[in-house]
């Protein structure tokens, strides 16, 4: 029993550690070859990780804001034709 509530702190502390580094982040930014679907994908800039969905949400913001998708990850838009 303690072990298990061990070992959940340790996966929360991990958890806040990385939303910790990915709020400080500017802009998040990967390369085409970071990506596996299904893979945690980490960060270039800040190291934290994230889920390949948070990431092409984060993105779609980043759009929505005028931003070019390119600069989060380069040929992104031609990816998707
Ligand atoms: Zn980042």
């Amino acid at each position: 029993m303690s072990d298990f509530s061990e070992q959940t702190k340790g996966i929360w502390a991990e958890v806040k550690a990385n939303q910790a580094k990915r709020k400080q982040c500017k802009r998040h930014r990967i390369l085409p070859e970071d990506w596996a679907f299904g893979r945690r994908i980490t960060c270039r800039e800040c190291g934290a990780w994230m889920q390949a969905t948070d990431l092409i949400y984060y993105i779609e913001g980043y759009e929505a804001a005028g931003g070019n998708a390119d600069d989060i990850w380069p040929g992104y838009r031609q990816e998707q034709k």
